[in-house]
Protein backbone atom coordinates (compact mmCIF):
# COMPACT_ATOMS: atom_id res chain seq x y z
CA UNK A 1 0.00 0.00 0.00
CA UNK A 2 1.19 3.48 -0.58
CA UNK A 3 2.27 5.42 2.99
CA UNK A 4 3.70 8.70 4.01
CA UNK A 5 6.91 7.60 5.67
CA UNK A 6 9.17 9.42 8.07
CA UNK A 7 13.08 8.25 7.59
CA UNK A 8 14.61 10.96 9.45
CA UNK A 9 15.02 14.87 9.47
CA UNK A 10 13.36 16.35 6.45
CA UNK A 11 13.29 13.02 5.43
CA UNK A 12 9.38 12.19 4.42
CA UNK A 13 8.90 10.04 1.38
CA UNK A 14 5.94 8.65 0.07
CA UNK A 15 6.51 4.64 -0.12
CA UNK A 16 5.26 1.38 -1.12
CA UNK A 17 5.03 -0.47 2.75
CA UNK A 18 3.72 -3.94 3.20
CA UNK A 19 -0.15 -3.42 4.17
CA UNK A 20 -0.75 -4.05 7.82
CA UNK A 21 -2.88 -7.70 8.81
CA UNK A 22 -4.94 -7.14 11.84
CA UNK A 23 -3.43 -9.44 14.66
CA UNK A 24 -5.99 -10.54 17.99
CA UNK A 25 -7.68 -8.04 19.41
CA UNK A 26 -7.11 -5.33 16.61
CA UNK A 27 -9.13 -3.95 13.43
CA UNK A 28 -8.02 -3.02 10.54
CA UNK A 29 -9.09 0.25 8.64
CA UNK A 30 -8.88 1.99 5.36
CA UNK A 31 -7.69 5.62 5.89
CA UNK A 32 -10.84 8.09 4.58
CA UNK A 33 -8.87 11.21 5.86
CA UNK A 34 -5.97 12.15 8.03
CA UNK A 35 -4.91 15.66 9.14
CA UNK A 36 -1.17 17.55 8.95
CA UNK A 37 -0.74 19.03 12.21
CA UNK A 38 2.49 21.36 13.06
CA UNK A 39 3.17 18.85 15.11
CA UNK A 40 4.19 16.59 12.00
CA UNK A 41 6.21 19.74 10.90
CA UNK A 42 8.05 20.13 13.89
CA UNK A 43 8.71 16.41 13.75
CA UNK A 44 9.93 17.38 9.85
CA UNK A 45 12.09 20.46 10.64
CA UNK A 46 13.32 20.04 14.27
CA UNK A 47 13.22 16.12 14.54
CA UNK A 48 12.82 13.39 15.10
CA UNK A 49 11.49 14.25 19.00
CA UNK A 50 8.60 12.26 19.37
CA UNK A 51 9.48 9.31 16.69
CA UNK A 52 11.50 6.81 18.01
CA UNK A 53 14.30 6.59 15.70
CA UNK A 54 17.58 5.63 17.15
CA UNK A 55 16.00 3.44 19.57
CA UNK A 56 13.14 1.24 19.52
CA UNK A 57 10.27 2.57 21.42
CA UNK A 58 9.74 0.58 24.72
CA UNK A 59 6.28 0.35 24.04
CA UNK A 60 6.15 -1.13 20.64
CA UNK A 61 9.08 -2.49 20.12
CA UNK A 62 9.23 0.05 16.60
CA UNK A 63 11.48 2.71 14.88
CA UNK A 64 12.10 4.78 11.85
CA UNK A 65 11.01 4.05 9.24
CA UNK A 66 7.59 5.29 10.33
CA UNK A 67 4.09 5.96 8.71
CA UNK A 68 2.90 9.30 9.83
CA UNK A 69 0.14 11.13 10.60
CA UNK A 70 -2.03 10.97 13.75
CA UNK A 71 -5.74 12.52 13.02
CA UNK A 72 -7.22 9.85 11.42
CA UNK A 73 -10.61 8.82 10.64
CA UNK A 74 -11.42 5.46 8.84
CA UNK A 75 -13.82 2.67 7.59
CA UNK A 76 -13.08 -0.76 9.47
CA UNK A 77 -13.01 -3.43 7.02
CA UNK A 78 -11.57 -6.40 9.09
CA UNK A 79 -11.13 -7.47 12.55
CA UNK A 80 -8.40 -9.73 14.60
CA UNK A 81 -10.05 -12.62 16.50
CA UNK A 82 -11.86 -11.66 19.08
CA UNK A 83 -13.12 -7.98 18.61
CA UNK A 84 -16.94 -7.48 19.73
CA UNK A 85 -17.04 -3.32 19.57
CA UNK A 86 -16.77 -3.03 15.91
CA UNK A 87 -17.30 -4.78 12.58
CA UNK A 88 -16.58 -4.39 9.02
CA UNK A 89 -18.20 -0.87 7.55
CA UNK A 90 -17.90 0.55 11.05
CA UNK A 91 -16.78 4.34 10.10
CA UNK A 92 -14.47 5.01 13.19
CA UNK A 93 -11.64 7.00 14.60
CA UNK A 94 -9.42 6.39 17.49
CA UNK A 95 -7.58 6.41 20.56
CA UNK A 96 -4.26 7.45 19.03
CA UNK A 97 -2.53 7.03 22.65
CA UNK A 98 -0.12 4.12 23.78
CA UNK A 99 0.53 3.93 27.31
CA UNK A 100 1.56 0.65 29.58
CA UNK A 101 -1.79 0.42 31.03
CA UNK A 102 0.04 -0.75 34.40
CA UNK A 103 1.47 1.89 35.40
CA UNK A 104 0.96 4.53 38.67
CA UNK A 105 -0.31 6.62 36.32
CA UNK A 106 -2.38 4.40 34.19
CA UNK A 107 -4.21 3.13 37.43
CA UNK A 108 -5.00 6.49 38.63
CA UNK A 109 -6.87 7.16 34.72
CA UNK A 110 -4.16 9.48 34.26
CA UNK A 111 -2.78 8.15 30.77
CA UNK A 112 -1.74 11.00 29.56
CA UNK A 113 1.36 11.16 31.84
CA UNK A 114 2.30 7.20 31.26
CA UNK A 115 5.99 7.13 30.98
CA UNK A 116 6.09 4.62 28.73
CA UNK A 117 3.31 7.07 26.69
CA UNK A 118 3.36 7.15 22.77
CA UNK A 119 1.10 7.47 19.55
CA UNK A 120 -0.50 6.75 16.76
CA UNK A 121 2.44 8.15 13.77
CA UNK A 122 5.08 8.57 16.53
CA UNK A 123 5.99 5.29 18.09
CA UNK A 124 3.72 3.19 16.04
CA UNK A 125 2.46 3.07 12.05
CA UNK A 126 0.29 6.23 11.60
CA UNK A 127 -2.63 7.24 9.18
CA UNK A 128 -0.96 8.97 6.05
CA UNK A 129 -1.19 5.65 4.20
CA UNK A 130 -3.94 3.35 2.83
CA UNK A 131 -4.75 1.14 5.77
CA UNK A 132 -3.86 1.30 9.25
CA UNK A 133 -3.85 -2.15 12.11
CA UNK A 134 -5.37 -0.16 15.61
CA UNK A 135 -6.22 -2.03 18.89
CA UNK A 136 -10.06 -2.46 18.68
CA UNK A 137 -10.49 -1.50 22.01
CA UNK A 138 -9.53 1.89 21.29
CA UNK A 139 -11.57 2.50 18.27
CA UNK A 140 -14.92 4.58 18.54
CA UNK A 141 -17.43 4.35 16.40
CA UNK A 142 -18.86 7.09 14.78
CA UNK A 143 -22.79 7.79 14.38
CA UNK A 144 -24.86 7.74 11.33
CA UNK A 145 -24.54 11.76 11.13
CA UNK A 146 -21.32 12.42 11.81
CA UNK A 147 -19.46 12.62 8.19
CA UNK A 148 -15.83 10.92 8.07
CA UNK A 149 -14.63 14.46 7.17
CA UNK A 150 -16.04 16.35 9.94
CA UNK A 151 -14.05 13.59 11.83
CA UNK A 152 -10.74 14.36 10.05
CA UNK A 153 -10.64 16.86 13.36
CA UNK A 154 -11.84 14.44 16.00
CA UNK A 155 -7.94 14.39 17.23
CA UNK A 156 -7.30 17.80 17.61
CA UNK A 157 -11.08 18.35 19.02
CA UNK A 158 -9.73 15.59 21.85
CA UNK A 159 -6.64 18.06 22.27
CA UNK A 160 -9.14 20.87 22.80
CA UNK A 161 -11.32 18.97 25.14
CA UNK A 162 -8.72 18.20 26.89
CA UNK A 163 -7.32 21.27 27.60
CA UNK A 164 -10.52 23.08 28.72
CA UNK A 165 -11.12 19.67 31.15
CA UNK A 166 -7.85 20.03 32.38
CA UNK A 167 -8.71 24.14 33.03
CA UNK A 168 -11.84 23.06 35.20
CA UNK A 169 -14.17 25.20 32.79
CA UNK A 170 -17.41 25.43 35.33
CA UNK A 171 -20.60 26.77 34.43
CA UNK A 172 -21.04 30.57 33.65
CA UNK A 173 -17.47 30.99 33.85
CA UNK A 174 -15.53 32.68 31.22
CA UNK A 175 -12.84 31.49 29.03
CA UNK A 176 -10.76 32.93 27.01
CA UNK A 177 -8.54 31.15 24.42
CA UNK A 178 -5.12 32.73 22.86
CA UNK A 179 -4.69 31.29 19.35
CA UNK A 180 -7.72 30.24 17.59
CA UNK A 181 -6.21 27.86 14.96
CA UNK A 182 -7.79 24.62 14.77
CA UNK A 183 -7.14 23.31 18.38
CA UNK A 184 -7.47 26.51 19.96
CA UNK A 185 -10.99 26.76 17.96
CA UNK A 186 -11.69 23.44 19.43
CA UNK A 187 -10.94 24.13 22.86
CA UNK A 188 -13.06 26.88 22.72
CA UNK A 189 -16.11 25.32 21.39
CA UNK A 190 -15.37 22.45 24.03
CA UNK A 191 -15.48 24.91 26.93
CA UNK A 192 -18.61 26.35 26.10
CA UNK A 193 -19.72 22.73 25.91
CA UNK A 194 -19.02 22.69 29.84
CA UNK A 195 -20.98 26.11 30.02
CA UNK A 196 -18.95 28.64 29.92
CA UNK A 197 -18.78 31.82 28.21
CA UNK A 198 -16.27 32.15 25.69
CA UNK A 199 -13.68 34.54 24.01
CA UNK A 200 -10.92 34.52 21.34
CA UNK A 201 -7.96 36.31 21.18
CA UNK A 202 -6.06 36.11 17.47
CA UNK A 203 -3.72 37.97 15.53
CA UNK A 204 -5.62 36.60 12.11
CA UNK A 205 -9.26 38.45 11.64
CA UNK A 206 -10.09 34.99 9.79
CA UNK A 207 -9.87 33.15 12.49
CA UNK A 208 -11.21 35.69 14.96
CA UNK A 209 -14.38 35.89 12.68
CA UNK A 210 -15.10 31.84 12.18
CA UNK A 211 -14.53 32.37 16.00
CA UNK A 212 -17.51 34.47 16.31
CA UNK A 213 -19.60 32.30 14.32
CA UNK A 214 -19.02 29.78 16.23
CA UNK A 215 -19.72 31.13 19.14
CA UNK A 216 -17.41 33.01 20.79
CA UNK A 217 -19.31 35.90 22.75
CA UNK A 218 -16.64 38.44 21.55
CA UNK A 219 -13.40 38.58 19.70
CA UNK A 220 -9.80 40.55 20.50
CA UNK A 221 -7.40 41.16 17.96
CA UNK A 222 -4.17 40.59 19.84
CA UNK A 223 -2.23 43.18 17.63
CA UNK A 224 -4.50 46.01 18.21
CA UNK A 225 -4.54 48.38 21.38
CA UNK A 226 -4.34 46.75 25.30
CA UNK A 227 -6.35 43.04 24.89
CA UNK A 228 -6.07 42.69 28.54
CA UNK A 229 -8.28 45.51 28.56
CA UNK A 230 -10.52 44.61 25.96
CA UNK A 231 -11.41 41.45 28.09
CA UNK A 232 -11.61 42.82 30.60
CA UNK A 233 -14.73 44.89 29.10
CA UNK A 234 -15.63 41.80 27.87
CA UNK A 235 -16.49 40.33 31.37
CA UNK A 236 -17.81 43.25 33.86
CA UNK A 237 -14.31 44.58 34.24
CA UNK A 238 -12.43 41.53 35.23
CA UNK A 239 -10.31 39.30 32.95
CA UNK A 240 -11.46 35.95 32.25
CA UNK A 241 -11.84 33.22 34.61
CA UNK A 242 -9.42 30.62 32.71
CA UNK A 243 -7.05 31.59 29.61
CA UNK A 244 -6.31 28.51 26.97
CA UNK A 245 -2.78 29.43 25.59
CA UNK A 246 -3.30 27.61 22.32
CA UNK A 247 -0.78 29.86 20.57
CA UNK A 248 2.42 28.74 22.44
CA UNK A 249 4.01 32.10 20.94
CA UNK A 250 7.20 33.34 22.91
CA UNK A 251 4.77 35.85 24.42
CA UNK A 252 1.46 33.73 24.85
CA UNK A 253 2.00 32.27 27.96
CA UNK A 254 3.40 35.63 29.57
CA UNK A 255 0.24 37.86 28.11
CA UNK A 256 -2.46 34.86 29.26
CA UNK A 257 -0.78 35.80 32.88
CA UNK A 258 -1.72 39.23 32.60
CA UNK A 259 -4.57 39.06 30.97
CA UNK A 260 -6.46 36.39 33.20
CA UNK A 261 -8.36 37.58 36.29
CA UNK A 262 -6.71 37.35 39.81
CA UNK A 263 -6.70 33.76 41.05
CA UNK A 264 -7.57 32.32 37.71
CA UNK A 265 -5.77 29.08 35.77
CA UNK A 266 -3.84 29.58 31.99
CA UNK A 267 -3.96 25.99 30.82
CA UNK A 268 -0.83 25.51 28.31
CA UNK A 269 -1.99 23.53 25.51
CA UNK A 270 0.69 24.40 22.60
CA UNK A 271 4.21 22.75 22.15
CA UNK A 272 6.58 25.45 22.77
CA UNK A 273 8.98 26.01 20.43
CA UNK A 274 11.25 28.50 21.63
CA UNK A 275 12.21 29.20 25.49
CA UNK A 276 11.14 32.69 25.91
CA UNK A 277 12.37 34.60 29.08
CA UNK A 278 9.24 34.38 31.70
CA UNK A 279 8.16 37.27 34.56
CA UNK A 280 6.85 35.43 37.35
CA UNK A 281 5.74 38.17 39.52
CA UNK A 282 2.37 37.93 38.15
CA UNK A 283 1.73 34.34 38.73
CA UNK A 284 2.78 34.87 42.72
CA UNK A 285 0.98 38.26 42.93
CA UNK A 286 -2.15 37.25 41.11
CA UNK A 287 -2.29 33.87 42.44
CA UNK A 288 -2.61 32.60 39.09
CA UNK A 289 -2.55 28.79 38.67
CA UNK A 290 -0.44 27.59 35.61
CA UNK A 291 -1.73 24.02 34.16
CA UNK A 292 -0.79 21.86 31.48
CA UNK A 293 -2.46 19.86 28.72
CA UNK A 294 -1.16 17.13 26.72
CA UNK A 295 -2.91 14.94 23.92
CA UNK A 296 -6.10 13.66 25.24
CA UNK A 297 -7.87 10.99 26.70
CA UNK A 298 -10.02 8.31 25.10
CA UNK A 299 -13.29 9.65 27.21
CA UNK A 300 -12.31 13.13 24.99
CA UNK A 301 -12.68 11.63 21.97
CA UNK A 302 -15.82 9.93 22.63
CA UNK A 303 -17.12 13.18 24.55
CA UNK A 304 -16.13 14.87 21.13
CA UNK A 305 -17.77 12.56 18.84
CA UNK A 306 -21.24 13.11 20.75
CA UNK A 307 -20.80 16.81 21.00
CA UNK A 308 -20.25 16.78 16.98
CA UNK A 309 -23.36 14.58 16.67
CA UNK A 310 -25.12 16.79 18.48
CA UNK A 311 -24.09 19.66 16.81
CA UNK A 312 -22.34 21.46 20.04
CA UNK A 313 -19.20 21.22 18.08
CA UNK A 314 -18.34 22.14 14.38
CA UNK A 315 -15.52 20.72 12.71
CA UNK A 316 -16.55 21.38 9.21
CA UNK A 317 -15.81 25.13 8.73
CA UNK A 318 -12.02 24.33 10.07
CA UNK A 319 -11.20 22.03 6.60
CA UNK A 320 -9.19 24.52 4.36
CA UNK A 321 -8.45 21.52 1.73
CA UNK A 322 -8.23 18.02 0.70
CA UNK A 323 -5.18 16.42 -0.77
CA UNK A 324 -3.66 13.07 -2.09
CA UNK A 325 -1.24 11.08 -0.71
CA UNK A 326 1.47 12.34 -3.70
CA UNK A 327 0.67 16.29 -1.99
CA UNK A 328 1.30 15.72 1.39
CA UNK A 329 5.06 17.23 0.69
CA UNK A 330 4.57 19.28 -1.81
CA UNK A 331 1.21 20.93 -1.22
CA UNK A 332 0.54 19.99 2.52
CA UNK A 333 3.49 21.05 4.13
CA UNK A 334 4.54 23.18 1.80
CA UNK A 335 1.39 25.39 2.89
CA UNK A 336 2.48 24.59 6.28
CA UNK A 337 5.90 25.65 6.50
CA UNK A 338 4.90 29.33 4.75
CA UNK A 339 4.33 32.12 6.44
CA UNK A 340 1.13 32.68 4.46
CA UNK A 341 -1.54 31.70 7.71
CA UNK A 342 -4.82 31.90 5.47
CA UNK A 343 -6.27 28.12 5.85
CA UNK A 344 -7.10 26.27 9.33
CA UNK A 345 -6.65 22.16 8.80
CA UNK A 346 -5.24 20.70 5.44
CA UNK A 347 -6.86 17.08 5.17
CA UNK A 348 -5.30 13.97 3.30
CA UNK A 349 -7.48 11.57 1.66
CA UNK A 350 -5.31 8.62 0.79
CA UNK A 351 -7.42 6.87 -1.15
CA UNK A 352 -7.97 9.58 -3.31
ZN1 LIG B 1 -1.83 16.91 15.89
ZN1 LIG C 1 1.46 3.53 32.05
Amino acid sequence: MKAMVYHGNRDVRLGDVEEPRPRPGEAKLRIDYCGICATDIEEYIYGPAFISHDEPNPLTGKKTPRIIGHELTGTVVETGAGVRNVQPGDRAVINGTLTCGGCWWCLRGEASQCPSMTAVGFGKDGGLAEYIVWPAAQVVTLPANVTSREAGLVEPAAVGHHAAIRGRVKPGETVAVVGVGPVGMLAMQAARTMGARVFAVDKREMSLNLALELGAGGAVNADEGDPGKALRNLNGGRGPDVIIDAAGGPGSTQQSVEWVRNGGRVVLVAIHTSKPEFDFVNVVAKEVEIIGSLGYLQHDVEDVVRHISSGTMVTEPLISDVIGLDQVIDVGYAKMMSDAKDFFRILVSPSR
